[in-house]
């Protein structure tokens, strides 16, 4: 059984993750930025409540320290937490809107990974999972017809995409300077959540499954992967 920590976990598909992995007798630590509603999620599925905001280092390095001292390393991560930014066109989108997604769907990532390296590293077959999407997939943006089955609808957007795409990329280099640690990215497909005002056409049970079966490999199965429900996604 690992010790898993997964960001955004107080609702949608990190929630639904968190309570797959504590019904299947994992320790669960739900990290999320507020605190009420992080306890709360934390609390209806007997899981660990862990105070973070991922676009905040100061957070980020404190969350680590609890979790240094009340488990001393880390099984699991899953970099779930992300945001889509303002719904604006292309010829909208300030450098700024750009940024501030990034700091959570990228940064954040990073921060949170960069932080937790020395804990995961003290476990036993360590494993990253970044939650990602297949409209940062390179290959479906140049040809979504090619790709229906795996992306039903492909939205354009300049923020959100090219941060996802930049998370796939992360993930390549990560799993490639880190050998001794599994690191993945999942595309759960479009799920019905507060992200896409729940009009997503998957339930967040369908969507989780993915996040589930990456993040209870054991060191047992690839690394610098991108994957979907249905199997590899292309990059
Ligand atoms: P939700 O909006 O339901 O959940 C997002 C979670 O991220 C919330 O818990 C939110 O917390 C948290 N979060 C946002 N910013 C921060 C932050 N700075 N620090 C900590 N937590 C933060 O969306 P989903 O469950 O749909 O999304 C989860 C992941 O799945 C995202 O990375 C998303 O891009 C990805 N994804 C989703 C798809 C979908 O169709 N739903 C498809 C493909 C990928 P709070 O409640 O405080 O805002």
């Amino acid at each position: 059984m690992t010790t898993t920590l997964i960001t955004g976990a107080n609702k949608g598909l990190g929630h639904e993750t968190a309570r797959r992995l504590t019904e299947a007798g994992h320790t669960v630590l739900v990290g999320a930025r507020d605190p009420r509603r992080g306890r709360a999620a934390a609390e209806r599925i007997g899981a660990c409540f862990l105070p973070l905001d991922v676009t905040g280092e100061e957070s980020v390095l404190a969350a680590a320290e609890r979790v240094r001292e009340d488990f001393g390393h880390l099984d699991v991560l899953v970099n779930n937490a992300g945001i889509t930014g303002p719904r604006k066109e292309a010829a909208e989108l300030t450098a700024d809107d750009i940024r501030k997604l990034y700091d959570t769907n990228v940064f954040g990532a990073v921060r949170v990974t960069r932080a937790f390296l020395p804990l995961l590293r003290a476990g036993e077959s360590p494993t990253v999972v970044n939650v990602s999407s297949g409209l940062g997939s390179l290959a479906i943006a140049a040809e979504p017809e090619r790709f229906e089955s795996l992306l039903p609808v492909y939205y354009p957007s300049l923020g959100y995409n090219s941060s996802k795409a930049a998370l796939n990329m992360i993930t390549v280099q990560y799993a490639k300077a880190f050998p001794e640690i599994t690191f993945n990215a999942v595309d759960p497909g479009w799920t019905a959540t507060d992200l896409n005002d729940h009009r997503g056409v998957q339930t967040v049970e369908e969507g989780a499954e993915v996040i589930v079966r990456m993040a209870t490999l054991g060191g047992d199965g690839p690394t610098g992967g991108f994957f979907g429900n249905a199997g590899p996604v292309p990059w």
